[in-house]
């Protein structure tokens, strides 16, 4: 899950973690109080959207306003304004509310951020002097200036691991204690919150010489949400995709991509490798989903209504291994959709597992005509690239 700019601020004050002061706002009169109460007297004050995506700046969502007259303007351009970045997708995403924040003076841009290293089973602590610009690109181009520490959770972050950020960024003396405790907090505020990312960019020192967070970005570990009812007060479902928020109420695990072949699997593992042989076979999958161990009929059933929302959809890959999920529950499951949702796509049916056979025969008996039987998972991926390229 992920949060606002304004939302990870607000964590980072807590721990100390200096930012510039703000606030939210949904309409416009509430900008310009914004505004109002930062201070009637600023010079600048900024005005930004807030999405979950980066490169605003660059798309028109970052504004500076030299009165709070200006502020309003600003406030009612952006405010239900569809915001095309890098990062949002060609369809963009569309703003529902902004952050007024008090203008920084900037003397330097720089990049801090925070992720779990998978390979390192660590999380990892980056910094860059290429601040402001995409930090993709800097690794892609310029890979030694960022600067990497790993940092073992038993002993948490370390006076080494600062100093040796602080230097590798260059900071004269007077700035390296300063650059570690702002640092140190940011790593509590990752462990504490069950974090899996952190992005500060551009983390800024101002003119006075003191280190602010001018952007935040926060990603968090799903699985310990649970544990973070904070952070789950936070949710902002406007900025997640409807059918996978549908999918998880029936317990489905459902993830969108951009291809054209449905999958239907049980098992994350399976489902995977389906995706895998999807593509190795010149496919393209439309979907992650796990329907989970314990499937029923009604799971198929919702299963198969999601994935057909999508239009892109040109055929179903059923892969089924029927462990403690029976094949023929599943077989039903099918027939259940097809009574309830127009199935008007091929779909490719691999059962195999309990009560395989009694599953074949339901399917067979079904009258249903767009069903193709799979020997195997091989088969099963071939007939469903065919099938969803319009072939047999
Ligand atoms: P994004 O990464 O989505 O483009 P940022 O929050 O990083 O959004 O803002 C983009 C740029 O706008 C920053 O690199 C900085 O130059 C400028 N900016 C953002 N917030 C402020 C602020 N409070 N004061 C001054 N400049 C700002
Ligand atoms: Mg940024």
């Amino acid at each position: 899950m992920n949060i606002h700019e304004h939302q990870a601020k607000e964590i980072f004050r807590k721990y100390g973690v200096p930012t510039p002061k703000g606030f939210v706002a949904f309409k416009p009169e509430n900008a310009v109080k914004a505004a109002q109460q930062l201070g009637g007297d600023l010079d600048v004050w900024v005005v930004k959207a807030q999405i979950h995506a980066g490169g605003r700046g660059k798309a028109g969502g970052v504004k500076l306003a030299r009165s709070t007259e200006e502020v309003g303007m600003f406030a009612k351009e952006l405010l239900g304004k569809t915001l095309v970045t890098h990062q949002t997708g060609p369809e963009g995403k569309t703003v529902h509310r902004i952050y007024i924040e008090e203008g920084a003076e900037i003397e330097k841009e720089f990049y801090l951020g925070m992720v779990l290293d998978r390979a390192s089973e660590k999380p990892v602590m980056m910094a860059s002097t290429e601040g402001g610009m995409e930090i993709e690109e800097v690794a892609a181009k310029t890979p030694e200036k960022i600067i990497k520490v790993e940092i073992d959770p038993a002993i948490g972050f370390q006076g080494f691991h600062g100093r040796k950020l602080a230097f590798g960024l260059g900071l004269s003396k007077d700035q390296v204690n300063k650059f570690i405790s702002f640092a140190q907090a940011l790593y509590h505020v990752y462990m504490d919150y069950d974090a899996n990312l952190i992005e500060i960019n551009p983390l800024i020192r101002t003119k006075d010489k003191k280190f602010v967070a001018l952007d935040a970005k926060m990603g968090f570990d799903d699985n310990a949400l649970y544990r973070q009812p904070e952070i789950l007060a936070m949710r902002d479902l406007t900025e997640e995709e409807p059918t996978e928020i549908e999918a998880g109420k029936y317990g489905l695990s459902y993830i969108k991509l951009d291809g054209n072949v449905g999958c239907m699997v049980n098992g994350a593992g399976l489902a995977m490798a389906t995706m895998d042989i999807i593509k190795h076979e010149g496919g393209q999958p439309a979907n992650f989903l796990d329907v989970g161990g314990g499937a029923s009929a009604e799971t198929v059933a919702k299963g198969f209504e999601i994935i057909l929302r999508d239009p892109n959809v040109k055929a179903i890959f059923v892969n089924i291994f029927g462990g403690i999920v029976r094949c023929d529950r599943v077989a039903n499951g099918i027939l259940e959709a097809t009574k309830l949702t127009k199935v008007d796509v091929p779909v490719v049916v691999r059962l195999d597992g309990t009560n395989a056979e009694e599953a074949s025969e339901i399917l067979n008996n079904s009258g249903i005509e767009n069903i193709i039987s799979a020997n195997d998972l091989k088969d099963g991926a071939k007939k469903v690239v065919s099938a969803a390229k319009g072939g047999k």
